[in-house]
C-alpha cells in the first residue's frame, strides 16, 4: 500500500466516521421528536377522556336532578336553594316534615279502619292512641281524635253475635274436604270419581258458597273465639260462651277442612299436592302437573279463602280463617313426614313446622283428625290411645299444640248427647283436647264445664245432590252446583 493510498484510506475512514456520526445524531433527533409527538398525542387523548368523563358526570347529575324533580314535583330547586337563607331552608324542611307526618296519620287511620272492618275496634283505637307526632301524642291531632270518636261510635253500635243469634250454640260450623281444582281429572270415571262426587266440593262451588254467605252477612270466627275457660271463685275452671260483637245483621260461623294431607291416592286427580309458603310469606297451595312441573295458586281452601278475606275484610272476625284438621298416616299438608326413610324426611319436618306457624299467624287453626282415621266409636280405647299418642308424636310435634279433636268420619266417641263420661273422653281430655267436633245436618253444640262439643254440616257433593233441602237456610243447591259435576251416581 502506498502512502497516498494509506492517506486516502485514513481520510476515507475519517470521512465515514463523520458520516456515521451525522446519521446517529439525526436518528437521535428523530427519536426525540417522535417521543415528544407521542407524549403530545397521549396528553391530548387524556384531555379528551377527562372531557368525556366530565360530560358523563354532568349527564348523570342531570338525570338525578330530573328524577328528584319528577318525584317532588318542584321546579328549579337549586335556584331556590341558592337564594334562600338558612332560616328559610329550615322552614322549608319543617314544611316537608309536616307534610310527611300528615301522610303518616292518614295511613294510620286507613290501617285502623281496616282493623275495624274486621271488628277489632279495640286494636284499631289502640293503634291510633299509640301515635307520637312532632307536636305530641295523638291527643293534639284533631284528625286522630275525630277518627277515634268515629270508631267509638261504630263500636258502641255493635251487637252481640250481630243481633242474629242469642247463643253460640246457634252458630253454623260448615266443613269441606280438599277442593277439586281440576274437574276433568277428578270426574274422569275412574274408581275414585264417585267418591269425589260424594265427598268433595269444587273450587267453583266453594267460591260461590263463600260469596253467597258473605252477601248474607256471615262472618268467619275461630273455634277458640266461641268459648272461653273462666276461673270460678273456688278456683275451678269452666267453659262459657264467649261474646262476639259484630255489626248489625252479621252472623258468626266456623269453617273447617278435613284431611288436609293431600293423600297420594289423590295424585293426578286434580287436587292441590301440598301447602307451601308463598313469596309474600302467606301460605298457599302447590299443584303437581302431568309433565312433572308444579304451579302455585288457588287450588284449595287456604289460598282461596285468604284472597276472599283480603278483598272482604268484614268477612272475618279479627282475622279468623278456618280450622284445618290433619291425620298422620301419610304425613301432613302434603309432606310425607310419616316416613323416616324418605330422602327429604328431615327437611319436610322443618317445612311442616314453618307452614304450620305461617298458617296460625295468618288466622288458621289446626286440629287433630286422629293419626289413622279410624271410627273411634267402635275402635277400642287401646287403639284410641296408641293412635292419639302417635298423632301427638308425629304430627303434634310439628304443627304445635292443639286442643281441637275432629272425629274421623264425623263419628263421635259417645252415642248419647248427654255429658261425656266415657274412658275415651277422659283419655282425650288428659291429652289436652277441649273441643270435640262431629258431623250433623243442623247446628248443634254443647258448652260444658270441661269441654265444648260441636257438630259440623258437610257442604259436599252428597249434600248438594242428595240432601239439598238441608241446605236451604244457606243456599239453593242449583245456584251453587258446578255444571261440570256429574249427577247423583251412587
Ligand atoms: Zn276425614
Amino acid at each position: 500500500m502506498s502512502w497516498d493510498k494509506q492517506t486516502q484510506k485514513k481520510q476515507g475512514k475519517r470521512k465515514s466516521k463523520r458520516f456515521y456520526g451525522i446519521i446517529a445524531l439525526e436518528i437521535i433527533i428523530l427519536l426525540v421528536l417522535f417521543g415528544a409527538y407521542l407524549i403530545f398525542v397521549k396528553s391530548k387523548a387524556d384531555e379528551q377522556d377527562i372531557t368525556n368523563t366530565k360530560d358523563d358526570t354532568s349527564q348523570s347529575d342531570k338525570e338525578e336532578t330530573d328524577e328528584i324533580e319528577d318525584t317532588e314535583d318542584t321546579d328549579d330547586t337549586d335556584d331556590t336553594e341558592e337564594k334562600l337563607s338558612p332560616e328559610e331552608l329550615e322552614a322549608l324542611a319543617e314544611q316537608e316534615r309536616l307534610k310527611k307526618e300528615i301522610k303518616e296519620r292518614q295511613d294510620l287511620i286507613v290501617q285502623a279502619d281496616r282493623l275495624a272492618l274486621g271488628y277489632d275496634y279495640d286494636k284499631a283505637i289502640e293503634l291510633i292512641q299509640g301515635y307520637e307526632g312532632l307536636e305530641g301524642s295523638y291527643k293534639v291531632y284533631t284528625t286522630l281524635i275525630a277518627a277515634i270518636e268515629r270508631l267509638e261510635t261504630e263500636k258502641s253500635a255493635l251487637k252481640l253475635y250481630g243481633g242474629s243469634y242469642t247463643s253460640v250454640t246457634q252458630f253454623n260450623h260448615i266443613f269441606f274436604h280438599s277442593l277439586i281444582a281440576d274437574n276433568a281429572k277428578a270426574f274422569d270415571d275412574d274408581s275414585k270419581a264417585k267418591g269425589y262426587n260424594m265427598y268433595m266440593t269444587t273450587v267453583s262451588e266453594f267460591s260461590k258458597m263463600m260469596q253467597k254467605m258473605y252477601e248474607d252477612g256471615y262472618v268467619l270466627v275461630k273455634m277458640s273465639d266461641i268459648a272461653k275457660k273462666v276461673t270460678l271463685e273456688d278456683g275451678t275452671t269452666k267453659y262459657v260462651e264467649n261474646e262476639i260483637y259484630l255489626r248489625d245483621g252479621k252472623k258468626p260461623f266456623v269453617l273447617s277442612e278435613d284431611d288436609v294431607n293431600y293423600y297420594p291416592y289423590m295424585d293426578g286427580d286434580g287436587f292441590a299436592s301440598r301447602i307451601v309458603i308463598g313469596e309474600d310469606g302467606i301460605p298457599t297451595c302447590e299443584m303437581l302437573l302431568e309433565d312433572g312441573t308444579t304451579v302455585t295458586g288457588p287450588y284449595d281452601i287456604v289460598p282461596i279463602l285468604n284472597a276472599f278475606v283480603e278483598e272482604h275484610p268484614d268477612f272475618s272476625y279479627k282475622g279468623a280463617k278456618g280450622l284445618l284438621a290433619v291425620t298422620g298416616y301419610e304425613g301432613t299438608f302434603g309432606y310425607r313426614t310419616n316416613n323416616p326413610d324418605s330422602p327429604t324426611y328431615e327437611e319436610d319436618k322443618e317445612t311442616v313446622k314453618k307452614v304450620a306457624e305461617a298458617l296460625k299467624a295468618d288466622g288458621w287453626e289446626i286440629g287433630s283428625h286422629s293419626w289413622g282415621h279410624k271410627n273411634m266409636q267402635i275402635e277400642s280405647i287401646d287403639l284410641l290411645k296408641r293412635d292419639t299418642n302417635r298423632w301427638l308424636e308425629e304430627v303434634g310435634s310439628l304443627v304445635g299444640p292443639t286442643d281441637i279433636y275432629v272425629y274421623p268420619y264425623g263419628v263421635d266417641i259417645e252415642t248419647t248427647i248427654g255429658p261425656y263420661s266415657s274412658d275415651k273422653y277422659e283419655f282425650l281430655k288428659e291429652c289436652g283436647f277441649n273441643f270435640y267436633l262431629g258431623v250433623f245436618k243442623d247446628p248443634w253444640m254443647h258448652v260444658k264445664k270441661d269441654y265444648v262439643r260441636m257438630t259440623r254440616r258437610p257442604l259436599d257433593g252428597q249434600a248438594l245432590l242428595e240432601f239439598p233441602d238441608r241446605l236451604v237456610d244457606l243456599f239453593e243447591a242449583e245456584e251453587i252446583l258446578d255444571p261440570e259435576r256429574p249427577g247423583k251416581n251412587w
